[in-house]
């Protein structure tokens, strides 16, 4: 049964690379790294109940699966080749097997293959709905975009806009849906369920950012990160946050800022410049298609500082989604 459900992955997820000698089948999975390149590697795990609501469609949930980790090697500006997939899956009857497997494996290949990313292996469990992703990626020596190179003084920017999934949760949770209802929700609620990794943006970003992550816990504990690691501070205009005009059309100001500062499940990228290259990086992200907005600075000292339109410092108490909270 099991070997079954491989195969259907298998055919599903099938894509042609030269580097992959053997695929899904063997005890193991042989690739060749190309000379001269770093690889980059990441993995992440949706649990139901927890990254993704229970009643979310296996072909989004293959998605949001695969994104969250290409996600991951955009934020190093590296590109994308292999995946390894671990599934673990409730008991169920075949025909609900069988259709949550082929729905799952639709929505994984649909993202995959635009990227040419290869599934060369896996695993498959018994138990409650979970699943794990790694991913493979190249990026040259010396040109990832890690956490810690900021300095003082560089521009703070961030891709595409903030806040919507946060929107489109608490719409779901209202009980809104994609194919019901109005255009508004469903935009939004596609923003959580089928997030767009910023890989293009990513690999854009090399040698030029100084420091870059993906926002998926909220812009200020993923900053916030960023800032620690780098030893400095950011002080962020609450005005200049870029919002889409689904969410502002679904939800007043306010609360747009609190799902963009403390929401999450965004996965664009956060990334800082020196201020004399601002221009032309926004430039060349606007030709890819995500567009950046520049939205604060670095500065000494540490934490992330966000200010309103009045030049008010906003109470920051809620420091975005963090698992361990008590
Ligand atoms: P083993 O017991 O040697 O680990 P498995 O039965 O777990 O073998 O897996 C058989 C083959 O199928 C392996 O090549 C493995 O990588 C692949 N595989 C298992 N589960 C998955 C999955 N969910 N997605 C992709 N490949 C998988
Ligand atoms: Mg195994």
């Amino acid at each position: 049964m099991e070997f079954r459900l491989i195969d259907r992955i298998r055919e599903r997820t099938a894509q042609g690379r030269e580097d992959v000698r053997l695929g899904i089948g063997d005890d193991a999975a042989l690739v060749a790294p190309p000379a001269g390149q770093d690889l980059a590697i990441a993995i992440d795990t949706l649990v139901e109940g927890v990254h993704f609501p229970l009643g979310t469609a296996p072909a989004d949930i293959g998605w949001k699966a695969l994104a969250v980790n290409l996600s991951d090697l955009a934020a190093m500006g590296a590109s994308p080749a292999w995946a390894l997939l671990a599934l673990t899956l409730p008991r169920q009857e075949n025909d609900a097997l069988r259709s949550f497997i082929d729905g799952f494996a639709e929505g994984f290949a649909r993202l995959a293959q635009p990227h040419r990313l290869a599934l060369v292996g896996g695993d498959t469990t018994r138990g409650p709905l979970a699943v794990s992703v790694a991913v493979h990626g190249f990026v040259p020596p010396g040109q990832a975009l890690v956490r810690s190179g900021a300095r003082a003084g560089d521009a703070v920017l961030v891709t595409g806009t903030l806040g919507d999934a946060a929107a489109g949760l608490a719409l779901w949770q209202r009980g809104a849906r994609v194919d019901e209802g109005d255009g508004r929700a469903a935009y939004l609620i596609e923003r959580l369920h089928r997030p767009t990794p910023r890989l293009a943006a990513g690999l854009a970003l090399r040698g030029r950012a100084s420091a870059c992550i993906d926002v998926s816990d909220g812009l200020l504990a993923d900053l916030g990160h960023l800032c620690e690691q780098s030893g400095l501070g950011a002080e962020i205009e609450a005005p200049l946050l870029p919002f889409s005009p689904m969410l502002l059309g679904a939800f007043d100001g306010e609360v747009a800022r609190d799902f963009a500062l403390a929401g999450g499940d965004d996965y664009e990228l956060c990334f800082t410049v020196p201020p004399a290259r601002v221009a032309e990086v926004q430039g060349d992200l606007a030709r890819l298609g995500c567009g950046a907005t520049h939205i604060g600075r670095m500065v000494e000292g540490d934490g992330v500082r966000v200010r309103d339109g009045l030049g008010q410092w906003l109470e920051t108490a809620r420091r975005g989604w963090d698992h361990f909270a008590p």
